[in-house]
């Protein structure tokens, strides 16, 4: 349930009005405060709440109830876009592009320094690399783990990207301690016990929609890393399993403008994973810009050729340098075009 307060509603009387909700309902109340309006979001148990009741009092300008079963990530309990801002000054979602680039998998020190200086030389702004690998097959490479991390960190090191990696198992969370954000893959967006301890963690979270999930389903695990205290999550749009067979998966392109109208988190766009193949990288990132994304996670390797994991889809350093560069002017006379 959403209620809208009247103008000039004073500290005071919030104060006491969602002290009188909660106490006679069994639901905790939301606050958002905007540029002339104030907006309460009842969740929990809000079938018993009397609607007239909560029109009629005096500070009240009008209530509704909200159809959708997601409440913190839903734009009616939040209408402003949500940015996330990590302690190092990097924003999402306050409307530039982020760029997050790197390999699929970190393969060793060498590797992992060098494409992080290539990509940051290029324009990106966080490092991606995988430390523990979701592989379909249990005989391919399953990533370095806790080796993978401190390599990781040593290229952040050298670079101050801050960077993005897959978490597999909450057993793991203290592992990624030093994270910067932490990667929900595709195939654990439902795995719902990860998902409420990454709610109890004060970390950006990426979560990539699942392979054969709905926007709903996708907006609804969100829900269960907010609805545990953590409101810092990030959408990434990866492409989902259709009967086409052209392409590793489709990109659902419309998701992003869909949900950032369900929602107010940031949404990014994976190409490499959507397509699976590296030529159509660079046409589906500018898509992407232009379906109105906030970011892009695009993966680069020094020698695509012989990646320990999907080199196919990989782009080369030189080959990122020009996705990135027409990314970031096609960003600008986007923003032109449509603030104009
Ligand atoms: C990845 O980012 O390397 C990855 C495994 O992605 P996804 O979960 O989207 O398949
Ligand atoms: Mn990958």
């Amino acid at each position: 349930m959403i209620i809208v307060l009247k103008d000039g509603t004073t500290k005071e009387q919030l104060i006491l009005f969602k002290a009188a909700l909660e106490e006679q309902y069994d639901v905790t109340v939301n606050t958002w405060h905007g540029v002339g309006s104030t907006v309460l979001g009842l969740i929990g148990d809000t079938t018993a709440v009397d609607e007239d009741w909560v029109g009629a009092q005096d500070i009240v300008d009008n209530v509704k109830r909200v159809q959708e079963p997601y409440k913190k990530a839903n734009r009616k309990f939040h209408p402003d876009n949500t940015v996330i801002e990590l302690p190092t000054g990097q924003k999402i979602g306050d409307g530039s592009l982020c760029i997050m680039a790197g390999p699929c998998s970190v393969e060793n020190e060498k590797q992992i320094n060098y494409v992080a200086q290539r990509v940051k030389a290029s324009g990106a702004t966080f490092l991606r690399g995988g430390a523990f690998k979701p592989r379909t097959s249990p005989y391919s490479f399953q990533g370095l783990k806790s080796e993978g991390l401190d390599l990781l960190k040593g290229a952040r090191k050298e670079t101050g990207l801050p960077i993005v990696t897959e978490i597999m198992s909450s057993a793991h969370i203290d592992m990624f301690e030093g994270v910067d954000i932490i990667q929900v893959g595709a195939r654990n967006m439902q795995n719902f016990e990860l998902l409420k301890q990454l709610g109890k963690i004060d970390k950006p979270i990426l979560l990539k929609r699942g392979l054969a999930n709905t926007i709903e389903e996708w907006i609804m695990s969100a829900e269960y890393i907010m609805a545990g205290g953590n409101d810092k999550v990030i959408l990434c749009e990866r492409g989902i399993r259709t009967y086409e067979t052209a392409t590793r998966n489709t990109l659902d392109l419309s998701a992003v403008p869909i949900v950032k109208k369900l929602s107010h988190l940031p949404v990014i766009v994976d190409p490499s994973h959507a397509t699976g193949k590296s030529w159509l990288v660079e046409q589906m990132s500018l898509a992407a810009v232009a379906a109105g994304a906030d970011g892009l996670m695009i993966e680069v390797h020094n020698d695509p050729k012989h990646a320990l994991s999907d080199g196919a889809q990989s782009l080369t350093p030189d080959q990122f340098d020009v996705v990135a560069k027409k990314a970031f002017a096609l960003k600008k006379a986007y923003d032109g075009i449509v603030n104009s």
